[in-house]
C-alpha cells in the first residue's frame, strides 16, 4: 500500500534531503524532490502527492509561508516542516498554519519514517470521514429531491382534480398553477399551457380584475365573480409567503338562486297578506258606525287596531325588503341628507316629546349630496332614529351628526339607550335578529336594520354600529358624495 504513495520533497539540496530521500524509499515510498517554486506548484497540482516535507527555508522562501499558500489551494494536503532547529515557537507556528508535523535535527532515518506514517494515517482517517460524509450528505439530498418531487407530483394532482377553482401565482401575479376546474370556469381550454403568464392577460373577467386590483388588502373571503350566464362564484385571495399568492373559487349560483327565490316567496306572500289586512281594517271602522260600542267592545277595537298596524308594518317592511333585494331600487337624484332628516326628525317630534328626550342636531357646514333614491334615504333615517328613540328610556339623550369625510357623506345616530352586546352587533343588521338584551316592553320585527343595510348597500355606502353595553349606541352611515 506504502508503495504507491508519493511523497514529495520540497528542499534545497543537503545532506539531510538526501538522508531523507534514502530513509523514505527504504519505506517503500515514491520519492519525488523539487528545489524550486514552480516545480514545486507543478508537482503538487499534477502529480498528487500523498504528502509533502518542506524545509524551513526553500527555493529562498519561508517553508511556513509556502505551506499557507499550498494548504489555501489543498486543504486536505498533508504538510511535514523541516526545521533546522527545535524553537519554543516551532510547534506552535505549525499548529495555526494548519501542517500536520514536523521534524527538526538530529535526525535519525527511523523519526522521519514514523513522522510521515504518522501524518499519513491521519490524513487517510479524515479523508475517509470527508468522503463518507460528502456521500451521507448526497444521498441525502438526493432522497429530499426525491421526495420533494413525488410530493409535487402529489399535490398537483390534488389541486388539480379539486372540484374548487385554485389559482396559484407568483408575486407578480403571473400563474404558477391554474388547475382544471379553473379552465372550465373561464373557459380556457384544457391543453394551452398558462404557466408564466400574467392572470389579468389570460382572464379578462372584470370582476376577477377588481379582485386583483384589491390584493393591497390582505386575505380577502368575500368576492363575488359574475358572469354573463348568469353563474356566480365566490373568491378568496390568500397571500402566500415567498410564493405569491392563490386565489379559490366556489360556485355559489345555486345559493344566489335560493336567495332570488326566497325573495320572491317573501314578496308574493308580503302582497297576498296585505290585502286582507286592509279588508279587516276596512270592515273595523264599518263595526263602529253601526251603532255605539260598549267600552269593553272599544277597549277590544282598539287592541285590534294596534295588532292589524302592526302586522301591516312588518308586510310592509317584508315588501320593502322583497323589492330591495331584488335590486328594484333604481332611481337616483341629488339628495341633500340634511333636508331629508328634518322631515324624518319632524315626524318623530311629538314621541321625542313625550318620553323627553334630548335632542341635538350638529349639521357640518359645506355639506355635500349624495345620488340616491330620497324615498329610500328617508326609510333608512327613519329606522335609524326610530330605534333610536324606542330604545333609549325616558330623558334620555340622542345626537344626530352629519359631517363631510374624505369626499363621504357621513351620518351618525347615537343614543343612551341599552347598547348591543359585542357578540351581537354584526348580527343586528340580519333580518329578524333581535339582540339577546333588548328590552321586554320594546316590539319590534328585527327587519329595520336589514333594510337600512340594503338601502345602504344599493346605495354603494357602509353602515355599522359602535356601542356599549349600558352606555349607548352609535350608528353610522356613509354614502359616497355626488351631484
Ligand atoms: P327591531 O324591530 O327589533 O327594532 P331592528 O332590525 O331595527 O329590529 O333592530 C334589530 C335589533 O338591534 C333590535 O331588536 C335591537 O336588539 C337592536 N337595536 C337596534 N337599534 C338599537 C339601538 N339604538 N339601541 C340598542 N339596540 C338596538
Amino acid at each position: 500500500m506504502a508503495k504507491q504513495e508519493m511523497i514529495l520533497l520540497a528542499m534545497d539540496p543537503s545532506p539531510t534531503l538526501d538522508l531523507m530521500q534514502r530513509a523514505l524509499s527504504a519505506a517503500g515510498f515514491e520519492v519525488a524532490i523539487v528545489h524550486n517554486r514552480p516545480a514545486l506548484d507543478k508537482s503538487v497540482q499534477e502529480a498528487i502527492p500523498s504528502l509533502m516535507l518542506i524545509g524551513d527555508t526553500f527555493a529562498g522562501q519561508d517553508g511556513l509561508t509556502v505551506s499557507s499558500e499550498m494548504l489555501a489551494r489543498f486543504p486536505t494536503l498533508p504538510i511535514i516542516l523541516y526545521a533546522n532547529q527545535d524553537t519554543t515557537g516551532l510547534a506552535k507556528s505549525i499548529l495555526k498554519k494548519g501542517l500536520s508535523g514536523y521534524l527538526y535535527p538530529p535526525l535519525k532515518m527511523a523519526d522521519i519514517v514514523d513522522e510521515v506514517q504518522r501524518c499519513l494515517v491521519r490524513a487517510r482517517t479524515l479523508g475517509d470521514w470527508l468522503r463518507r460524509e460528502v456521500k451521507r450528505t448526497t444521498a441525502s439530498l438526493e432522497e429530499k429531491a426525491h421526495i420533494s418531487e413525488t410530493e409535487r407530483v402529489k399535490l398537483e394532482a390534488i389541486i388539480a382534480n379539486i372540484q374548487d377553482g385554485v389559482i396559484v401565482m407568483d408575486e407578480g401575479q403571473n400563474i404558477l398553477l391554474i388547475n382544471r376546474a379553473v379552465r372550465e370556469i373561464f373557459n380556457l381550454g384544457e391543453e394551452t399551457p398558462l404557466t408564466g403568464k400574467s392572470l389579468k392577460a389570460v382572464i379578462t373577467n372584470d370582476d376577477l380584475h377588481a379582485l386583483l386590483d384589491r390584493t393591497n388588502e390582505g386575505v380577502l373571503k368575500y368576492h363575488e365573480i359574475n358572469f354573463d350566464d348568469g353563474r356566480v362564484f365566490n373568491a378568496q385571495y390568500t397571500p402566500i409567503p415567498k410564493i405569491g399568492s392563490a386565489v379559490t373559487m366556489q360556485d355559489i349560483s345555486y345559493l344566489k338562486e335560493l336567495d332570488r327565490m326566497k325573495s320572491d316567496f317573501i314578496h308574493t306572500v308580503s302582497h297576498d297578506l296585505r290585502s286582507p289586512l286592509t279588508s279587516i281594517l276596512g270592515y273595523m271602522e264599518l263595526i263602529e258606525r253601526t251603532g255605539p260600542l260598549n267600552q269593553n267592545q272599544q277597549e277590544f277595537m282598539q287592541r285590534l287596531q294596534g295588532s292589524v298596524q302592526h302586522i301591516t308594518s312588518l308586510v310592509n317592511d317584508l315588501l320593502d325588503l322583497g323589492r330591495l333585494e331584488a335590486g328594484f331600487d333604481t332611481r337616483r337624484e341629488t339628495v341633500y341628507l340634511e333636508n331629508v332628516l328634518r322631515y324624518s326628525l319632524d315626524m318623530f317630534d311629538t314621541q321625542i316629546r313625550k318620553k323627553k328626550i334630548q335632542l341635538d342636531v350638529e349639521i357640518a357646514p359645506g355639506l355635500q349630496p349624495v345620488r340616491a333614491n330620497p324615498i329610500r334615504i328617508r326609510q333608512m333615517l327613519d329606522n335609524l332614529l326610530g330605534n333610536a328613540i324606542k330604545y333609549t328610556p325616558n330623558e334620555g339623550r340622542i345626537r344626530v351628526r352629519i359631517s363631510m369625510e374624505e369626499e363621504q357623506v357621513v351620518l351618525r345616530v347615537e343614543d343612551t339607550g341599552p347598547g348591543i352586546p359585542p357578540d351581537e352587533q354584526n348580527r343586528i343588521f340580519e333580518k329578524f335578529y333581535r339582540a339577546s338584551n333588548r328590552p321586554d316592553d320594546v316590539t319590534g320585527s328585527g327587519l329595520g336594520l336589514a333594510i337600512v343595510k340594503s338601502i345602504v348597500d344599493s346605495h354603494q355606502g357602509r353602515v355599522w354600529v359602535e356601542s356599549t353595553l349600558e352606555r349607548g349606541s352609535t350608528f353610522a352611515v356613509l354614502l359616497p358624495a355626488g351631484e
